[in-house]
């Protein structure tokens, strides 16, 4: 077995145990493989162990990916999710070859977002990126104004509004980590009822996934346990 695949399974194992330890089913919590800064070759073993959905942070390396994958037979069937933070100038080609956009911050780009979707595509789905707790940060909005975007976001035709996403500041304390999550956990669970397509709380990263898991996260995000320590030398 690959390393990768090896990786995957551990992964997985450790989603599923931290599920069944807060009393979740373990199909309640996805795995989006996260292959930024990563080659073809390592997304193709993923795809090998059967993992189907993976992440990307930047415009152009994510396009080069989703077209290469599109051109093979194993391509179909693949779900990309664009994580990265976005620029208006960059909205297009998001729109024209992702299936998610996860950093929908403000209006303007989600407008922009459902403008460029194509028609022959199904409408884009996206999460509205909350700056839960990294002050540093210029992503994402305050708790306070998720009402009135989301109000906005689901009512844009070529988008579907599926739920909310963060990327808390780090943190190595468990109960401090829990204690970030359960904010958004709050959030999600409100959208809910307001919207009942939103169905995705995309949180939790390598380090910090059994926190996010036991306060109700649907989607982790995984890179590093997956693919190894990322490399940004060459960048
Ligand atoms: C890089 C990245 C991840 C993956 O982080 P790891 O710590 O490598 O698991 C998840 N989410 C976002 C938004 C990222 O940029």
């Amino acid at each position: 077995m690959s390393t990768i695949q090896q990786n995957l399974q551990d992964v997985r194992g450790r989603i599923d145990a931290a599920a069944v330890n807060c009393a979740r089913a373990p199909e309640e919590v996805s795995l989006l493989a996260v292959s930024k800064t990563k080659p073809v070759a390592a997304i193709a073993e993923a795809i090998a162990a059967g993992q189907r959905a993976f992440g990307e942070n930047y415009v152009q390396e994510g396009v080069d990916k989703i077209r290469h994958f599109a051109a093979l037979p194993d391509g179909a069937g693949l779900e990309w999710h664009f994580i990265g933070p976005l620029q208006s100038n960059k909205s297009r080609l998001v729109a024209e070859h992702f299936d998610w956009c996860h950093t929908v911050d403000r209006l303007r780009i989600a407008q922009r977002l459902s403008d460029q979707r194509p028609a022959e595509l199904p409408p884009l789905n996206v999460l509205i990126q909350i700056n839960i707790s990294d002050e540093q940060s210029k992503s994402g909005i305050e708790l306070a104004q998720l009402p009135l975007l989301a109000q906005a976001v689901a009512a844009l035709p070529r988008l579907t509004l599926r739920g909310v996403m963060a990327i808390p500041a780090p943190e190595s304390d468990f109960p401090r980590q829990l204690a970030v999550f359960r904010q958004m956990a709050a959030a999600f669970q409100q959208l809910q009822q307001d919207y009942p397509q939103v169905d995705t709380l995309s949180m939790g990263m390598t380090d910090d996934m059994v926190a996010a898991i036991a306060a109700g996260s649907t989607l982790v995000r995984i890179g590093t346990a997956i693919f190894g320590a990322r490399d940004y030398s060459q960048a």
